[in-house]
């Protein structure tokens, strides 16, 4: 099946349909469903006065979980749960770089966090302490030191502790279409960086 013909303009609205579509699926074992999740992200982004692009980052970072939504090309990376590369792989042409990195990033930044800092385990839930096995474990010294040379690894960080903390029942949050608008502002940003650059 060929995936959708996306653009700028419909990225949007799909995201929004796939949220109210799938986003009752369970999430890994989690005691949350993956719309609670992404939503909860987003939420504590806002609480920390994070800007737009932070906020579309702590609710796509997950979005990888659906690429089959996206076409047959992105289903075997969402099979292996590579979900981190698929994520980023379908927000790259729309969204700006710390968006998609920060999707690319977040397995890392656990494993980061792991290794740097030491309550951060203690914060992981069961499910994620089960992943982090298949993920690699706590990252080595080397892998620490690629990962901080990464432009977008204070962003990942930051990103991968409202993930953590996006695992909670019962949890008010507002509904992925309030977050239409603020989406939209920032594919259209990334979109006029792309066209002055290509003026200039
Ligand atoms: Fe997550």
């Amino acid at each position: 099946m060929p995936g959708p013909e996306l653009t700028s303009e419909t990225i949007v609205p799909f995201i929004v349909d796939l949220f109210e579509r799938r986003g009752a699926d369970s999430y890994l074992g989690e005691a949350v469903t993956m719309s609670e999740h992404m939503l909860q992200g987003a939420r504590l982004a806002e609480q920390e006065g994070a800007g737009d692009e932070l906020v579309a980052a702590a609710l796509l970072h997950d979005i990888g979980h659906y690429t089959g939504e996206f076409g047959d090309d992105y289903i075997d990376q969402g099979i292996d749960n590579h979900h981190d590369a698929a994520g980023a792989q379908v927000l790259a042409p729309f969204f700006p770089a710390v968006v998609s990195e920060c999707a690319r990033l977040h397995v890392a930044a656990k494993r980061y966090l792991c290794a740097t800092d030491p309550g951060y385990f203690a914060t992981l839930s069961p499910a994620s302490v089960r992943t982090l096995g298949f993920q690699g474990g706590p990252m080595q010294a080397e892998e620490i030191g690629a990962f901080e040379a990464n432009p977008y690894h204070a962003a990942a960080v930051r990103v991968r502790r409202w993930d953590e903390a996006s695992k909670v029942p019962d949890t008010p949050t507002r509904a992925i279409r309030d977050y239409a608008d603020l989406l939209q502002r920032v594919v259209d940003q990334r979109m006029d960086r792309d066209q002055s650059d290509r003026a200039t």
